[in-house]
């Protein structure tokens, strides 16, 4: 389906900086510090209960903050001139009216902020609900229900999107979907904060991170740099010789495990780099997801992490990790 890419007003940056809100004396939101610009999908990250609701509430002036701001283009969301016109957002989809109609959902809030009923209209095919918006929303799928809920993101035409856990509900359609209106969004200038506990959801969607446990801050960067980390996993017959070449040709490597070492070099040049040095390497894989997935392990132990956490790779290891002979 081809949707009209939504248009923002270009150039408005969140900033959150020491943000920390205790409910009963406990630090939900501790210290929090992290940036979103425009032109970027930031996928805002953590297990359960991490802290991402509350800070995405108090960003958005549902919740007042005991220490620290959260800035919209420099400013708190409840200084705002017209907040709905520069920033999106959907907190909660399930939250929607069953007894109106998608359409009717779409032209109340379009009243509300101001913008003409033809927006509901454009926002409607947008979130590609034509079919379904005289429908009432009570008879929605879940999944119709999130892409309705980012229609009234989109309504007031903001500069700014802020979703918490958008993807949730989705088939893989409805991700790839959100995916690429939240892409044409950011490439027309717009800013994404958009939260999420499941590790495959935001990698599709995000081109930064912001990883978050107990409220604190664990890893923020770009997609790319934080799978980049990882590097490749190398072992050898004779490890004293890999290290050795490893020495002699000045590149880091560390100690993964007895046999195995994480080296900074992409695998083909490991690979390169043992058949010139007459290495026999008894496997040698990318560990493209493995720096997510450490993140993600050092959250919380195995045990405790909740079943939508687990990394993809773990489930499901992809051909690159195989070892090759
Ligand atoms: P996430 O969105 O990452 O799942 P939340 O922001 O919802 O995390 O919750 C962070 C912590 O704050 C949790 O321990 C949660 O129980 C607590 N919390 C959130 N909202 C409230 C509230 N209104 N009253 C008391 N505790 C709350």
């Amino acid at each position: 389906m081809t949707a009209t890419p939504p248009s923002a007003a270009p150039g408005t940056t969140l900033e959150v900086r020491g943000l920390t809100k205790r409910y009963r004396s406990r630090p939900a939101v501790d210290a929090l510090t992290f940036e979103c610009r425009p032109g970027t999908v930031t996928g805002f990250l953590g297990p359960n209960g991490a802290g991402k609701s509350t800070t995405l509430r108090i960003l958005t002036g549902l919740a007042r903050a005991d220490a620290g701001e959260a800035l919209v283009g420099g400013i708190p969301y409840r200084s705002l001139d017209q907040p709905a016109r520069i920033l999106g957002v959907m907190l909660d989809a399930r939250a929607l009216h069953g007894g109106r109609t998608g359409l009717e959902t779409l032209r109340l809030t379009a009243r509300t902020i101001g913008m003409p009923a033809s927006r509901a209209d454009e926002v409607l095919a947008m979130v590609g609900l034509q079919e379904a918006g005289a429908q009432r929303v009570g008879g929605y799928s879940y999944g119709m229900r999130q892409r309705l809920g980012i229609g009234v993101a989109l309504i007031g035409d903001p500069a700014v999107l802020v979703l918490d856990e958008p993807a949730n509900g989705l088939d893989p359609e409805g991700i790839r979907w959100m995916r690429l209106l939240l892409r044409s969004f950011a490439d027309a200038g717009g800013t994404v904060l958009l939260s999420s506990h499941q590790l495959r959801e935001v990698e599709a969607t995000v081109d930064r991170l912001v990883v978050i446990s107990q409220g604190r801050l664990v890893r923020e960067g770009a997609l790319a740099d934080l799978t980049e980390q990882a590097g490749t996993r190398v072992s050898a017959l004779d490890p004293q010789a890999l290290r050795r070449a490893l020495d002699a040709h000045g590149i880091a490597y560390e100690q993964r495990s007895a046999t195995e070492l994480e080296v900074s070099l992409a695998a083909e040049d490991m690979g390169r780099l043992a058949l010139r040095e007459q290495l026999v390497l008894t496997s040698l894989g990318t560990t493209a997801r493995g720096g997510l997935e450490e993140v993600f392990f050092s959250l919380t132990d195995r045990a405790a992490v909740p079943a939508g956490i687990v990394p993809a790779a773990a489930e499901q290891p992809r051909a690159a990790d195989a070892p090759t002979r």
